[in-house]
C-alpha cells in the first residue's frame, strides 16, 4: 500500500525520516548502457523520474498483483524514444493477469491515442537478457506463485510466503539478497521479519536486504534489531552487485 499508509497517522507513517517513506517495491538493474526494471508499480513514472531512467530495455515481472504491474501503461515515453516495442517478461500465469488488466494494450483494433507496446516473452526457464542470465525462482505467494529472479551472486525475490526446496539452491553462494518481509506479525501471503530471517539464516548470503516492508516497521528502529548483514531497504537504496 506503501508508506505512509492511506488515513494512517502511525509512527511510521508520521515518521519525518525519508527511509520511512516507501514506493511500491520493485527493482532497476543497470548494465551495460542497459536499464531492465523488475516489475512496474503504481509509483513506477515518479521511480523512473527520481532514478533518471532515459531509456527502458526490458521489464520483468514477479506475479500479476495490482501493486507490480500498475504502472505498465507508464512505459509508452520509453516506447516513443526508441520507437518500438519494449521486450517484457513474465510467467504464462502473470500474462493471464496482464491481459486481462490492461485488456486495452493487446486489443488489436487501431488505438486513438498512444499505448503500450510491449514485446511478450513467456518465462520458462532461465532466460539471456543482454548477456546476463536471468534464473527465475519458483516461490508460493500463498495460494498464487511468484518469481523471484537470481542474476550473477544477487537474487530478488519479493512477495513470497515459502521457498520450495527445489528453489532453494538457486539462492546459494549470494552476495546480495532483497527478499519480502514484511512486518512481525506473520501474514497468510507474505513473509514475516522472523521467517525471512530463518531465510537468510539457511541460505548464509553475505548481505540480506528486506522489502515490501509494511508501516509496521520502523527503519531506524527495525535495523537497530536486526543482524548486522541484514538491512531494511529503502527508496533509492543502489548498490553494485557482481554479474
Ligand atoms: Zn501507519
Ligand atoms: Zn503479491
Ligand atoms: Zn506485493
Amino acid at each position: 500500500m506503501g508508506v505512509p499508509t492511506l488515513g494512517c497517522h502511525c509512527a511510521v507513517c508520521e515518521s519525518p525520516d525519508p527511509h520511512d517513506q516507501r514506493t511500491r517495491p520493485s527493482v532497476l538493474l543497470t548494465y551495460a548502457g542497459r536499464n531492465v526494471v523488475i516489475d512496474t508499480t503504481p509509483d513506477f513514472r515518479y521511480q523512473a523520474m527520481r532514478a533518471r531512467i532515459d531509456r527502458l530495455d526490458a521489464v520483468v515481472y514477479t506475479h500479476g498483483h495490482a501493486d507490480h504491474v500498475l504502472g505498465l501503461d507508464d512505459i509508452r515515453p520509453y516506447n516513443l524514444r526508441r520507437r518500438g516495442p519494449i521486450p517484457i517478461y513474465a510467467a504464462a500465469e502473470t500474462w493471464l493477469t496482464l491481459r486481462r488488466q490492461f485488456a486495452y494494450v493487446f486489443d488489436d483494433a487501431l488505438p486513438e491515442s498512444t499505448v503500450p507496446l510491449v514485446e511478450t516473452h513467456t518465462i520458462e526457464g532461465p532466460f539471456d537478457l543482454f548477456d546476463v542470465k536471468m534464473i527465475p525462482v519458483p516461490a508460493l505467494h500463498g495460494s498464487g506463485s511468484v518469481l523471484g529472479f537470481r542474476f550473477g551472486r544477487a537474487a530478488y525475490l519479493t512477495d513470497f510466503s515459502r521457498v520450495p526446496e527445489a528453489s532453494k539452491p538457486l539462492l546459494e553462494g549470494l552476495d546480495d539478497f532483497i527478499l519480502d518481509a514484511l512486518r512481525y506479525v506473520p501474514h497468510p501471503t507474505h513473509s514475516s521479519v522472523e521467517q525471512s530471517l530463518a531465510l537468510v539464516r539457511e541460505l548464509k548470503p553475505k548481505r540480506a536486504w528486506f522489502t515490501h516492508i509494511c508501516h509496521d516497521l520502523g527503519h531506524a528502529d527495525t535495523n537497530a534489531r536486526l543482524p548486522e548483514n541484514v538491512r531494511l531497504s529503502y527508496d533509492g537504496l543502489q548498490f553494485e552487485v557482481q554479474l
